[in-house]
């Protein structure tokens, strides 16, 4: 079954680098190509306009070019303990306000989700 041995070889290298984007392998202290120490990562979600990275005390959005995975450069990064006002929805949106600013990220429905269960585990 050549096919069962490819998907395997790929899956051991389902952690993505959140900083650069490589995939590593499962249980990588560190990214291969660019260093990043991978067990800072809580959760991370790649979305349509951005990708997403929660570590013990930051949201970090990586933000991406209109068309396709590219990314801007572009970083903004929250602190975990000055996001209030968390709010799921309308139409899949995770809203927050950070430094009196209302922030309004629209996710892809599936990562809102996530974003909600890891909300309870760290119990924001
Ligand atoms: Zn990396």
């Amino acid at each position: 079954m050549e096919n069962e041995k490819e998907i395997k070889i790929e899956n051991q290298f389902d952690l993505i680098c959140p900083e650069c984007g490589v995939g590593n392998l499962k249980g990588s202290k560190n990214c291969l190509v660019c260093g990043k120490n991978l067990e800072d990562t809580i959760l991370f979600l790649e979305d349509d306009s951005f990708d997403l990275e929660i570590t013990n005390d930051a949201l970090l959005e990586y933000r991406k070019k209109f068309w396709g995975d590219d990314r801007t450069g572009k970083v903004n990064k929250y602190s975990l303990n000055e996001i209030e006002n968390m709010e799921f929805g309308p139409s899949s949106r995770f809203i927050f306000t950070y430094n009196e600013k209302r922030i309004v990220l629209p996710l892809r429905k599936e990562n809102l989700k996530k974003l909600k269960e890891i909300k309870e585990v760290l119990n924001l």
